[in-house]
């Protein structure tokens, strides 16, 4: 048996498409992709493609690829079809009243996946990846029909400039052959990948290619010998019906091994891949004894995918084995459905249900075997931002390599470098957002835990836990990153809005101003939407980020009735004693709700504690930052965005971090009585630094973390009560 593969051979025009097509497809079908491609070659009249070949040649080649993936015939026509809404003045409505609503619904995906226009290329793979999972949620076909578009146009990527060419490789490379893999289609894959290598890395890919080719003839021989071997083995051990198959490993896969391994081709030992396909599961493992007690197997190269399928749905028996001559090579096992299955993916689950059902329709239950697509499907449905998403989608999309068992003895398939975290949100969301820490092998360890091939995770949870922002550095499946970022999101997004309602309250207040009035207004409306608020909602949230200003909005919409920022300038004295004055009189201060409150943020040079008098500022996108009233760095800010601010909790557990420098006579066993005052007073100590002057003087410096100002002031007057103390003081910084 030969290895399946995609045939590149060009097609000359509709009649000898048509002649593949026979025999495979009902007449009605071919004759409505000979429509299609009269339809398609009549929009695309006129256009020429870089290789000086009319447009049609190009539909026409898609829709050849998609009827060897064996696709039903309003795929096909998809792709005979799929340019001709982007590119010609033919509509989708026409698409529709021409070849009905199934088509005209995968004319328009493709068509959207590749209408986005962006200004950043990143930023557009970001996008148009995200297009393609959305498209496929829908319908699969949607991507296979673009798979297929970007192979033919990988096939003749030689006619586009020299510097599209690298970039376009690269953007197949990270994207659609890894796309292509996920869904298993193995032919599909290992073209665009080696067509990509070629342009992207020309001459790595030359000077490999033809190493390979000059031992074609060795190998060609030693291959045979091994499939004699082989067969003869099994033929005469068992009753087995079998196929052997061997071939040398794609270029761009040996290019892998040798980067992986730092090694030169001459080193890469397993480039021959042989493979044995039988009936039965049972003998496929039949077929394993057999080999390994004919070659010697190495230890730790078996691998099997037959009870723990692939996340793509692959399956097989690996080996490696040491063969005639004492080379490696890398032998395959599996029945002739799972080899279906390992060449041709969704594709083939697709084409089964397609014949039973002839009807044209979607049918999911193929693609509902692919968990992974389901998943990243839902995703979507959280993840707004682009590139965040392709971020979490390239992780998902490399192969998989860890196997872990569940307490239940399950199996679970992980990326390289996944935490108990990852393993967590894969479970359950509930589970993920509550994970404190896991259970390896029945050790405890921490969330950091990169976990490794046949552990036993069970982990640990609790119903206080919340996520965190510091989770996303530990965990790497997509799933948990946005199920993370959605978290992280919203409770900021909730901490913005209740700030913003009190900001505008206040500001208004004290301009005069009910919120009430300046909202009804007509020119209310009109700032909303000059702001690009979509909500009244966003527009709080806005204030509360910092991002618009009280005093913005109302210069926007009465600006008779505010002042210019020159007059403002003019009367700054005025308006700077004024302040203080409506500070004594402030009622309802901004609360301010300890340190781990990400929209109030605190002067890291003055390091306010409970009970100090502060003040603070607006920074744009990122909240309030409170200072001490008397601290430096206060009067540099822009008085503009100055509020009041005052304590909500009279004291705080962790985090009210004051310096404070004791000076003292240089006495033995001084240091003891300190940090005893410390620890009867429940004061932790984070830092002491001791200087000793050359007047027998001991200067000391304590990093301490109190719960108010009169907690403090009760620290340093039992400090000024021993013996041999000078001195107390606060001071600035830490
Ligand atoms: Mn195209």
């Amino acid at each position: 048996m030969s290895s399946v593969g995609l045939s590149s051979e060009v097609l000359k025009g509709i009649d000898e498409f048509v002649e593949k097509l026979e025999g495979h497809y009902s007449k009605e079908s071919i004759q409505q992709i000979k429509k299609a491609y009269t339809f398609s070659k009549k929009a695309h009249e006129g256009q020429i493609r870089r290789s000086g070949e009319p447009y049609i040649s190009h539909p026409l080649g898609v829709a050849g690829i998609l009827a060897e993936l064996q696709l039903d015939s309003a795929s096909i026509i998809t792709g005979l079809l799929h340019d001709t809404v982007e590119d010609t003045t033919v509509t989708l409505e026409d698409v529709e009243s021409e070849f009905g609503e199934v088509v005209s619904h995968l004319v328009d995906g493709v068509t959207k996946i590749s209408q986005i226009k962006y200004r950043h290329s990143h930023e557009k793979q970001g996008e148009n990846i995200r297009k393609m999972i959305v498209a496929m949620g829908k319908d699969v076909r949607v991507v296979l029909v673009k798979l297929a578009d970007r192979l033919h146009n990988m096939r003749t990527l030689k006619h586009m400039p020299f510097e599209k060419q690298a970039r376009i490789a690269d953007e197949t490379l990270a994207i659609y052959a890894p796309l292509a893999s996920r869904l298993g289609i193995s032919s599909l894959k290992v073209e665009l990948e080696d067509l990509s290598f070629r342009y992207s890395q020309p001459e790595s890919y030359y000077e490999l290619a033809q190493k390979v080719s000059k031992k074609r003839k060795d190998r060609e021989k030693y291959i045979e010998e091994v499939k004699t071997v082989l067969s003869d083995e099994i033929g005469a051990r068992s009753n087995i019906e079998f196929e052997v198959s061997g071939r040398s490993k794609h270029l761009y896969s040996i290019y892998r091994k040798m980067k992986s391994r730092s090694v030169d081709y001459d080193q890469v030992y397993d480039i021959l891949a042989f493979r044995i396909c039988v009936n039965s599961l049972q003998e496929c493992y039949e077929a394993l004894g057999i080999v390994h007690s004919k070659f010697k197997p190495i230890p730790g190269r078996f691998k099997d995918f037959i009870a723990m399928a692939k996340t793509n749905n692959y399956q097989s028996l690996h080996t490696t084995v040491i063969g005639p001559g004492a080379e490696r090579i890398e032998i395959q096992i599996r029945t002739f459905e799972m080899h279906d299955i390992a060449e041709w993916g969704i594709a083939a689950h697709w084409k089964y249900k397609q014949e039973s059902r002839g009807d044209g329709q979607v049918d999911k239950t193929g693609v509902e075997k692919f968990n992974w697509l389901r998943e990243l499907v839902s995703l979507h449905q959280q993840t707004r931002d682009a590139d965040e998403f392709l971020e979490n989608v390239k992780t998902d999309l490399m192969e998989s390599e860890i196997y872990v068992f569940t307490p239940k003895g399950d199996v679970k398939e992980f990326p390289e470098g996944a935490t108990p975290i990852d393993f967590a949100y894969s479970i359950h969301t509930d589970i993920g957002s509550r994970v404190v820490a896991a259970r390896v092998n029945g050790k405890m360890v921490s969330l950091k835990y990169q976990m490794k091939n046949g552990d036993n995770i069970d982990v640990i949870t609790s119903k206080n836990q919340t996520p965190s922002k510091d989770w996303l550095k530990f965990c790497v499946t997509s799933k948990a990153k946005s199920k993370i970022r959605t978290f992280v999101k919203t409770e900021q997004r909730d901490k913005a809005y209740n700030l913003g309602v009190e900001l505008l309250e206040k500001s208004l207040r004290k301009e005069g101003f009910s919120v009430n009035r300046v909202t009804s207004m007509p020119e209310f409306e009109l700032f909303l939407k000059d702001q690009g608020c979509n909500s009244i909602d966003d527009f709080y949230i806005r204030i509360g980020y910092g991002k618009i200003t009280p005093l913005h909005l109302l210069k926007a919409i009465m600006p008779q009735e505010v002042q210019t920022e020159e007059e403002q300038d003019q009367g700054f004295i005025q308006k700077a004693l004024k302040k203080v004055v409506s500070k004594k009189k402030s009622s309802s201060p901004i609360l301010v709700d300890g340190v781990s409150d990400m929209l109030v943020r605190f002067g890291k040079c003055c390091t306010p504690i409970p009970g100090d008098p502060i003040i603070g500022f607006i920074t744009r996108g990122r909240g309030i930052t409170v200072h001490r009233a008397d601290c430096e760095r206060a009067f540099e800010m822009d008085q503009d965005r100055q509020l009041d601010v005052g304590w909500s909790r009279e004291e705080v557990a962790h985090g009210g971090h004051v310096r404070l420098r004791v000076i003292s006579h240089d006495t033995p066993g001084l240091l003891r009585f300190v940090s005893e005052t410390f620890s009867s007073l429940g004061v932790n100590i984070l830092n002491a630094e001791i200087k000793t002057t050359r007047d027998k003087k001991a200067i000391c410096h304590f990093d301490i973390e109190v719960r108010n100002t009169s907690h403090l002031l009760q620290t340093t007057q039992a400090l000024a009560r021993i013996k041999g103390i000078i001195g107390v003081e606060r001071v600035s910084g830490s």
